[in-house]
């Protein structure tokens, strides 16, 4: 792949490769613009077939982290670390050190956390030689409440912008997927009297988890979520379930969940859901919730200031939701324009001379 090219293209600062020769460790962090503040994104260990599919990941993925700090008001940039390996074989102390000493190497231009196929306990390691790591045990906890309870607002917002009342309760609601963030977030509108909440599961320890905590909370196959007559459909299991299959099927007026990459394109999708007057809630910025509360980790971890920050993503939305309707755009790429206006706004206003 044409490395610099693509670097170019999209504004890239630094693609780190380090390879540890005691344990193998294989690995490339990406840090891509630090406009804001240090790039903070998790690493990621998983054994991809090519070196380019794991370069071209951590590429995208750390630019997604530069938007969604900058959509969270954040004073952090987008980075992300890739491992190329199997997590079944390649996990031990030494391993996990040995990612520490090279984020320790960037000096703080990048923060690391857990992501898919690492943990808290790994970042243990990991921060035994460096401190720039944030989600470790007994700091900020577990993050899925918070991205639950950052959609839980994101979801008030769609509703003033649609009905021009935030009120959840009398509304109705279907979630696909209750894991780690869908469980929380049935919990929070059922708190706020939503009227109906239908879910749907693959997973029976799931489904009969909600059965039994939440009875009144009605369960509906996979294939039967899309086509129910709700308010917001919440999607908070898997990417890329907003396409040609399940656009048409859609009878509720807002699309407002914690999952990433909803969207299956999202110039098309995005401007598919528009045109059927479906408002769609863009992924990174309601789902910034976990983000949101890591990040406090930097500044001295308080619960309940973390939470006043989260509960800003409603104004987030609704200033998102403004920036589409005045640009004629889908919410997506507002989201985005959203979010670079802000980059440069704050680069500009940092352009004079100040002395510290
Ligand atoms: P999770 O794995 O705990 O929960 C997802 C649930 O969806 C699982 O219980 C799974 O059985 C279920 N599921 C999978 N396929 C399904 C299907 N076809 N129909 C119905 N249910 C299905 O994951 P999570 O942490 O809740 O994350 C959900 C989404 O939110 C993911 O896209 C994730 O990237 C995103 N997200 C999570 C966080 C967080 O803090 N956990 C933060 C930001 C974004």
């Amino acid at each position: 792949m044409k490395k610099f090219e693509y670097m170019e293209k999209h504004g890239y600062e630094q693609l780190v490769f380090f390879y540890d020769k005691t344990t193998g460790l294989k690995g490339i962090t990406c840090i891509h613009d630090t406009t804001l503040g240090p790039a903070l994104g998790g690493t990621r260990l998983w054994n991809y077939e090519k070196e380019d599919d794991a370069t071209l990941d951590v590429l995208r993925l750390a630019r997604g982290m530069t938007y969604k700090a900058a959509a969270a008001g954040l004073n952090l940039g987008g980075g992300k670390t890739v491992l190329i390996g199997d997590a079944s074989k390649v996990k031990s102390e030494a391993y996990f050190r040995g990612l520490g000493r090279y984020v320790q190497s960037l000096n703080g231009r990048y923060i690391t956390a857990e992501d898919i196929n690492t943990s808290t306990k790994d970042m243990d390691y990991v921060n035994m030689e460096t401190d720039y790591v944030v989600g470790l045990e007994g700091k900020s906890g577990n993050p899925s409440p918070m991205t639950a309870l950052g959609a839980f607002h994101g979801i008030q917002a769609s509703l003033e912008e649609v009905y021009g009342d935030m009120t959840i309760e009398g509304r109705t609601f279907s979630v696909q997927g209750a894991g780690q963030t869908g469980y929380y977030l049935i919990g929070y509108l059922l708190e706020a009297k939503a009227k109906k909440i239908y879910f749907t599961e693959i997973n029976e320890q799931h489904i009969n988890k909600v059965k039994k905590e939440f009875p009144e909370v009605e369960f509906v196959q996979p294939d039967d979520i899309y086509g129910l007559e709700v308010d917001v459909f919440a999607p908070c299991a898997l990417g890329a379930v907003m396409n040609d299959q399940t656009i048409p099927q859609l009878k509720c007026k807002i699309v407002a969940g914690t999952a990433n990459n909803v969207l299956e394109d999202e110039e098309k999708h995005g401007n598919m859901l528009k045109e059927a007057g479906v408002l769609y809630a863009p992924d990174f910025v309601i789902n910034a919730g976990g983000l949101i509360n890591v990040y406090h980790e930097l500044q001295g971890y308080n619960r309940e200031k973390a939470k006043r920050d989260i509960s800003r993503i409603y104004d987030r939305m609704r200033d998102v939701y403004r920036l589409a309707r005045e640009n004629d755009t889908h919410t997506q790429q507002a989201a985005k324009l959203f979010a670079k206006e802000r980059i440069k706004t704050i680069s500009n206003l940092r352009a004079n001379y100040i002395k510290r």
